[in-house]
């Protein structure tokens, strides 16, 4: 069996109704994995659902919506994947939101639901399947942080600091979950197009800025973060612990 191969191996990919998720989960079921699909939208949740059985088969792929804020609706879910689709193997903390203004016109409220979504979500998703997976001795869990982290820009400040925080989660979760025999790893995408950046991509300074700011000189797409999610996922990475891996066009190694 190849180190990428994930057949059988039920994955949770938390907001995969669209963009970055859906890619991540359609490559988890190419490589035989049954993966369950996440968001809050459930026509949205449901379209995705029946556009990926259609290709792959009723079995392969679900979807259970809930909250990634909510601890109860997190609980509920994850038990329900748990006793109706089967062992969770692999977990990929996606689902996340953006919020554009100035700090100094920010609500505490956006602030605290980008923290919730973003790195909160993380956390309690995390801990539920992480019960799970210890009990069995084995599981892999991708957190999908940002080179925001890294590259603070103006009017983002709650995004910068939740993926920060998600990336410093990452190491908090390897420290505890590595001995249990859990590779908790993390990926941080550079200008992905997705409706999350559409506005970005209609702009056209920005796109401009972006193309020169980034060697590879083009914006990624989600199916860029395809690979190195399946290499995350799999047996390949099985010595691979509480890393950041950035799939960023080399956006991050240029001043
Ligand atoms: P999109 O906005 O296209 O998709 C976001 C997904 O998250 C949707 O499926 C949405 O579900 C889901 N979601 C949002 N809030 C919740 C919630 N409370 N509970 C459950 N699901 C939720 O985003 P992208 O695909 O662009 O981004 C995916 C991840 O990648 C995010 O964490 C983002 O921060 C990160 N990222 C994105 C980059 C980019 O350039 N696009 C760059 C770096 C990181 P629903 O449809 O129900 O709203």
């Amino acid at each position: 069996m190849s180190a990428f191969d994930l057949s059988g191996r039920v994955a949770l990919i938390t907001g995969s109704s669209r963009g970055i998720g859906r890619s991540i989960a359609e490559g988890l079921v190419q490589a035989g994995a049954v993966v369950v699909l996440n968001g809050v939208n459930v026509d949205r949740l449901s379209a995705a659902h029946a556009d990926l059985a259609a290709g792959f088969g009723a079995d392969r792929v679900f979807f259970r919506a809930f909250d990634v804020t909510d601890a109860e609706a997190v609980a509920a879910g994850i038990d329900w994947i748990e006793s109706t689709v089967g062992p969770l193997r692999i977990l990929v903390n996606n689902a996340g939101v953006q919020h554009r203004v100035p700090l100094l016109d920010l609500d505490v409220a956006d602030w605290q639901r980008v923290m919730d979504t973003n790195l909160t979500s993380a956390f309690l998703v995390g801990r539920e399947v992480a019960r799970h997976m210890i009990a069995r001795g084995r599981g892999k869990i991708i957190n999908v942080a940002s080179v925001q982290a890294d590259l603070a820009r103006p009017t983002i400040a709650p995004y910068t600091v939740s993926k920060g925080g998600l990336r410093n989660l990452t190491r908090a979760m390897t420290a505890e979950w590595a001995r249990h025999g859990l590779q908790v790893n993390a990926i941080a995408p550079g200008y992905i197009h997705t409706e999350m950046t559409q506005k970005l991509v209609d702009d056209e300074a920005f796109n401009d800025w972006i193309l020169g700011r980034t060697p590879a000189n083009r914006w990624g797409t989600p199916a860029d973060l395809i690979g190195p999610a399946l290499w995350l996922a799999g047996d390949a990475s099985d010595f691979v612990n509480g890393q950041v891996i950035f799939i960023d066009g080399g956006m991050t190694v240029v001043v």
